[in-house]
């Protein structure tokens, strides 16, 4: 049996250095940080963050896998030239300093179309990544995540994360050198409307995905006063173009070849899919570019496209369904990773990480 790998995403505050311990103390062998405040574009220089102690304090506290996750300000599906500009930018900073860190992952939310609606804005958002993948180390790796679907955010059906890929494939075969996958979120996925359990859940959400602002979970006590804003409304429906992807040429089967599925969804882009989860995955072949599962639950009620996450067996996700999908063979030797406010409210802690211990391992002994 392979070792289980569970993880949380821990405060970086006083330099990356500390993440390892901070993550060893409450119980995980895998670690996920911001490489900087989430909130804020602002970067220290690349060079000056301690990696060799980074790296040193990683083997002494036994973690395994290291992701980073992205900016929360980063949109590629905006249809403002200079935010994916600068959404590229910091992706691209991010990368790098995944390779620097020997991380497993970049983790992102792609961002937000804003009621210009996926079609609009599909195509450059593959550009960006794309060239994103042709300017980074090949020691990178770019997680695409899951979205909650609500404010036209990209990746709540599971559809338009295939697409991306499937693009990015074509264009370079990043996806099959594993440069390029996906990453799962529990609480996401659930609140898009995929159950995580056999059955559909007898639990119906309220219709009510009204403008809400995703609650973060704790990561730096002082930055967690104000919640990340959103970023401006788009008003235009053309499709950008970004000085960074005009290399990039589409490969033609991404904008053909797939584009009919969307025809039936485009009148209401928030729908939640409503379906279970493991088909969702079964019939789109991700399981092989899925790298790695947020372990989320949900203060929200089924498909509710509300991303607001809770403590583990406190929330709304039943207990059986999230201990049914990751005892799936094909999600249990797949690296855990916590985001949930914790029980002080400062984020992952012992108490959670024991509850997502109970949920696998202890089913394996
Ligand atoms: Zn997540």
């Amino acid at each position: 049996m392979t070792k289980q790998l569970i993880g949380a995403h821990v405060s970086a505050a006083g330099g990356i250095e500390n993440a390892p311990q901070r993550a060893n103390e409450i119980g995980c062998n895998v670690v996920q940080l911001f490489s900087g405040s989430p909130r804020v574009w602002r970067k220290k220089e690349l060079n000056t963050h301690n990696f060799q102690d980074f790296l040193a304090k990683r083997k002494q506290f036994g973690i395994e896998k290291v992701f980073t996750h992205a900016l929360y300000l980063t949109n590629l599906a905006s249809d403002k030239t200079d935010l994916v500009q600068k959404s590229y930018l910091s992706i691209k900073y991010e990368l790098e300093f995944d390779a620097r860190v020997e991380g497993a992952g970049v983790v992102l939310h792609v961002g937000s179309h804003q009621g210009r609606g996926w079609l609009a804005a599909h195509d450059e958002v593959l550009k960006q990544i794309i060239a994103l993948m042709q300017s980074t180390p090949d020691k990178s790796t770019l997680l695409l995540e899951n979205a909650a679907s609500h404010n036209g955010k990209v990746g709540g059906d599971l559809v338009e994360l295939q697409w991306l890929l499937d693009g990015a494939e074509q264009a370079g075969k990043f996806v099959s050198q594993g440069r390029l996958g996906w990453c799962l979120d529990t609480c996401h996925a659930w609140a898009a409307g995929y159950w995580l359990g056999e059955s559909e859940p007898t639990q119906v959400g309220e219709d009510g995905r009204e403008s809400h602002q995703a609650e973060l979970f704790t990561t730096d006590h002082q930055e967690n006063k104000s919640p990340g804003k959103t970023v401006g409304l788009a008003t235009s429906r053309s499709v950008s173009k970004s000085a960074t992807s005009q290399s990039v040429t589409l490969p033609a089967a991404a904008n053909t070849a797939t584009a009919q599925k969307f025809s039936a969804r485009s009148k209401n882009e928030d729908r939640p899919s409503l379906q279970a989860l493991v088909t969702a995955i079964d019939h789109l072949e991700l399981w092989s570019s899925l790298q790695c599962v947020h372990v989320n639950d949900s203060k929200d009620p089924f498909a509710s496209g509300r991303d607001r996450h809770q403590n583990l067996g406190d929330g709304l996700i039943p207990a059986a369904d999230l201990e049914y999908f990751l005892n799936l063979p094909k999600i249990i030797d797949l690296p855990m990773v916590l985001e949930v406010p914790g029980i002080k409210n400062e984020g992952p802690d012992a108490e959670n990480v024991k509850r997502l211990k109970k949920l696998v391992v202890g089913n394996q002994q």
